[in-house]
């Protein structure tokens, strides 16, 4: 396919996905948004990374093609103020593997968040974000090493559906009218009203993803998060097709919690994983008290948004978080901070959360060794007290280096590992 602006890389192939399983060639082309405000800074520290863990991982056999897809305000000024351009779009169905930096989104009216847009539209239904803890990172917890858990965040219904009307509205009073004559529901004058949409079909697709996750990586549990006890047919009914997905189509290599006690007296039979299932909010308890006992966690979009964000403060912050969108075949990974804006251009943050999302990328791309260079690099430079600003006002004795500076420690101290 031929694009206005996106140059395609000559020495590059294309990622593809053979029965649901990426395919990676040996230089494969992968798409990148640079993103806005610290965009600049993070991509570029945390390329020079990733580049050099390659090289030094494969010497060379193996080596990633960048290809630069544009999105926001770079977007806007190559393509006459279009923020979104359907080539971006058009690339990442092509070339299915990406990863962005954070996109400006302007608070009340303007236009549609950029970050949502990209989701819908590639229909990246698994928000992934595992939490896990580096050692030497600053945490308000006194056992952060126990948090090691892989959130998956259904990303395309729930109360983000955008099936939303104003209080005051002709919309609204339909809505109201219907409600309550023909439905007889009871509530109060002047409500706005939403409708939370939660189907079977998006629910099992996320729990699939969910389990075949655990199987290929070896975690023993997968928890269904729910609020099912008050919303029973859509928090409920994601609670009962989650069970259903592990019977129907998992049931030689997973256990039901049910089943662990009256079939297996407790005791998890060895290369089974345990399904079980958890009320949303006592889990924000569980997940403090005794994080080791979740590996997986499969959600609703609203639980995930809260439930990822907290816990990501136990293990250090959302400075550090990485994440990604996956839906069947396209991949984009991404950092799971803002733009920052205040930060721009001044080559100061932290570029931990892109960083290790894109650790996270390649380990979606079985490229282990690189991405086990970069986590045992990085937990070196932080041990030597090397950080940004945002770890050494935490830390005491600290050496605080700009963006650029801290890729650099990073990627001298992967010498120390090969
Ligand atoms: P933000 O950009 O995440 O920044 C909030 C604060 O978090 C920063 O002021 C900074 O705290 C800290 N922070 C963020 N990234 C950091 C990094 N890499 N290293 C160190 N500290 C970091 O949130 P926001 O100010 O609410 O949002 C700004 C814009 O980003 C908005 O347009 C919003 O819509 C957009 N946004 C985009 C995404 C995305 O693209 N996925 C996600 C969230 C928000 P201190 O100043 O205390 O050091």
């Amino acid at each position: 396919m031929a694009f206005q602006h996106i140059t395609v890389p000559t020495d590059g192939e294309k990622v593809t996905v053979v029965n649901g399983k990426p395919h990676i060639p040996d230089h494969p082309i992968v798409a990148f948004i640079e993103g806005d405000g610290i965009g600049y800074d993070i991509m570029t520290a945390s390329r020079r990374i990733w580049d050099a863990a390659v090289e030094k991982a494969y010497g060379g056999s193996r080596r990633i093609a960048w290809m630069e897809i544009y999105c926001g305000e770079k977007a806007a000024a190559l393509y006459d103020g279009n923020y979104m351009p359907e080539e971006t779009f058009d690339a990442m169905r092509e070339y299915l593997l990406g990863i962005k930096g954070p996109l400006t989104t302007p608070v009340g009216g303007g236009f549609r968040s950029l970050n949502v847009t990209l989701r819908q539209v590639l229909d990246l239904y698994s928000c992934v974000r595992p939490v896990r803890w580096y050692r030497g990172v600053p945490s308000p917890v006194r056992e952060p090493e126990k948090t090691n858990v892989v959130i998956f965040r259904e990303n395309t219904e729930d109360v983000y559906a955008g099936i939303e009307y104003e209080a005051g509205t002709p919309e609204n009073a339909k809505l109201a009218k219907f409600l309550r004559e023909e439905m007889g529901a009871h509530f109060f004058e002047d409500a706005g009203l939403g409708i939370k949409p939660i189907s079977a079909f998006a629910t099992k697709r996320l729990v699939r993803m969910a389990i075949q996750y655990a199987l290929d990586r070896g975690r023993r549990t997968v928890t269904l998060v729910h609020k099912g006890n008050i919303q029973k047919f859509t928090e409920g009914a994601f609670q009962r097709w989650g069970y259903e997905v592990a019977r129907d189509e998992f049931s030689d290599v997973t256990v039901s919690e049910a089943d662990l006690w009256s079939k297996y007296d407790g005791k998890l039979p060895e290369g089974k994983v345990l399904i079980n299932d958890r009320i949303a909010d006592i889990i924000f308890q569980h997940l403090l008290l005794r994080p080791s006992e979740f590996e997986v966690l499969a959600t609703p979009n609203l639980n995930g948004d809260y439930l990822s964000d907290a816990v990501a403060a136990q293990v250090g912050g959302v400075g550090i978080a990485p994440g990604a969108n996956i839906g069947d075949e396209v991949a984009m990974f991404e950092a799971t901070h803002g733009t920052a804006p205040k930060y721009t251009n001044l080559d100061k943050v932290n570029p931990g959360s892109l960083l290790f999302s894109g650790v996270m990328m390649l380990e979606y791309m079985r490229w282990w060794e690189a991405a086990d260079l970069i986590t045992k690099s990085f937990e070196q430079t932080i041990a030597d007290k090397v950080v940004t600003y945002d770890f050494a006002r935490q830390m005491e004795g600290a050496t605080e280096v700009r963006t650029s500076e801290f890729a650099s420690a990073i990627i001298r101290n992967m010498d120390r590992f090969i």
